[in-house]
């Protein structure tokens, strides 16, 4: 065998829970390890340690991938009432994909791993859409009541400068419920333009959505300040990559993409893309088949799948049943961060294993070895689905 390839400076690897931590250890052990002489700064992110360490350990692996630049994750549970007493948790912690992405801050960029043979179901499309998922504020760092009964709801603003502005949100007649939430100009714009340098990077056309005719103030400022970063830093760029900037309400928006071919970044505000990002990877064949950066306006970067834990698998793995997990996603999370982490260290060789891996990934699914979520869809369908291990196998001898 021959030597494995050096890495000069280290990954932050974030370990996470069930059925993906399983295939974590095998993918390491079956596909990395016998070719990278891996360097990582290890976080264990499951549930059992971060209830042990307080979950300190979420925000100590979030500052390391500030540190290091470079990050992969691994999936992991948040924490619910169910949960609680599976784990026999001291407390109910938050998603810890939601304290990583207060800690970074930034835009994810969600892109289905096309292959041939999985036709999406919707029969237009020709290439993937790619979601670029706002990371910040919204309904997901929001404030909530429950309204006992008749009054009024007010939003107060106090200025650090003792001025004050308020505005009635509603004359409640009952009982009902109430949000308050925010963003930022700066966190606004660094969406913008991150959304921007991935598109010319990709040679995408953009797309941006909100709904700007109901909300004028809240979603017209996100309409602004996008355009606004775009005729001030972005226009000639576009222009010389030869890619288009294009605004449009969130319906017309998701009108246009179900009835188009695809080929295009659409930047979505935070819970937008929450949901589109689940559509478009359903729609295009399957879950773990989704890909997921974060970008941190830092130069930071967080590769996961944008699937979960596959609970069900796990349970049944427990048990001793073999499971067809598909594992690509996370692979891809592997080979995204090492293909970076070549990139900023300028070593060659790791970005062309990383290359070579996803090559090998592709070519096991188009030769018909594939996982059993993908042999429902593809065409021709194979002979058989393999079981994780096997699919693994089948990665390993094309590397
Ligand atoms: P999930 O783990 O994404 O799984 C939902 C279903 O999608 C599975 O039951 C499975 O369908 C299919 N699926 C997902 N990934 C697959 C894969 N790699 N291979 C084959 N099939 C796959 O979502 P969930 O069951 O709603 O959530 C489980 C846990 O994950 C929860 O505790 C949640 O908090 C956590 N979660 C974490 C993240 C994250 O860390 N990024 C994201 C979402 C959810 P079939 O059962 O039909 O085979
Ligand atoms: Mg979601």
């Amino acid at each position: 065998m021959t030597a494995r390839i050096p890495m000069k400076n280290p990954i932050a690897e974030l370990d996470g829970d069930e059925m993906t931590r399983v295939l974590w250890a095998l993918v390491k052990e079956k596909l990395l390890l016998p070719y990278v002489d891996l360097k990582t700064e290890y976080y264990d992110l499951s549930l059992s340690n971060r209830d042990a360490t307080n979950d300190a350990v979420t925000a100590e692996s979030a500052q390391a991938i500030l540190r290091l630049g470079v990050g992969v994750k691994c999936a992991t549970i948040t924490a619910n009432a169910a949960r609680k007493t599976e784990y026999n948790l001291k407390a109910l912690y938050p998603s810890p994909n939601a304290t990583i992405r207060s800690i970074l801050d930034g835009t994810v960029f969600r892109k289905p791993i096309a292959v041939s043979c999985i036709r999406p179901s919707v029969s237009t499309w020709k290439k993937p859409i790619v979601i670029a998922r706002h990371a910040y504020g919204d309904i997901y760092k929001s404030a909530e009541m429950l309204i006992p009964g008749p009054g009024t709801v007010e939003l107060v603003y106090r200025g650090a400068d003792g001025s004050e502005k308020r505005t009635v949100v509603a004359e409640m007649k009952g009982r009902g419920v109430v949000l308050g939430m925010h963003n930022l100009d700066e966190s606004i714009k660094s969406f913008a333009r991150a959304c921007f340098l991935y598109a010319i990077d990709e040679k995408l056309p953009i797309w941006f959505s909100a709904k700007d005719t109901i909300s004028k103030i809240y979603d017209g400022r996100f309409k602004a300040l996008f355009n606004q970063v775009y005729e001030t830093e972005f226009k000639d760029k576009c222009a010389a990559a030869g890619i288009t900037y294009f605004y449009t309400l969130i319906d017309d928006a998701v009108a246009r993409a179900v009835k188009g071919e695809g080929g295009f970044l659409w930047a979505c505000k935070n819970y937008d893309g929450d949901v589109m990002s689940d559509m478009v990877a359903s729609a295009a064949g399957s879950l773990a088949m989704m890909t997921s950066v974060l970008k941190s306006p830092s130069g930071a970067v967080e590769y996961e799948a944008a699937h979960g834990t596959v609970q069900q698998h796990y349970y049944r793995w427990q048990k001793g049943e073999k499971t067809s997990t598909n594992p690509a996603a996370l692979i891809f999370a592997w080979t995204g961060a090492l293909a970076k982490r070549a990139e900023l260290d300028g070593n060659p060789e790791l970005g062309s294993f990383a290359k070579r891996l996803e090559q090998a990934v592709l070519a096991a699914i188009l030769a018909g070895d594939m996982t059993a979520d993908l042999a429902l869809l593809a065409v021709p369908a194979p002979a058989k689905a393999l079981d994780s291990r096997e699919f693994i196998d089948a990665v390993a001898k094309r590397i």
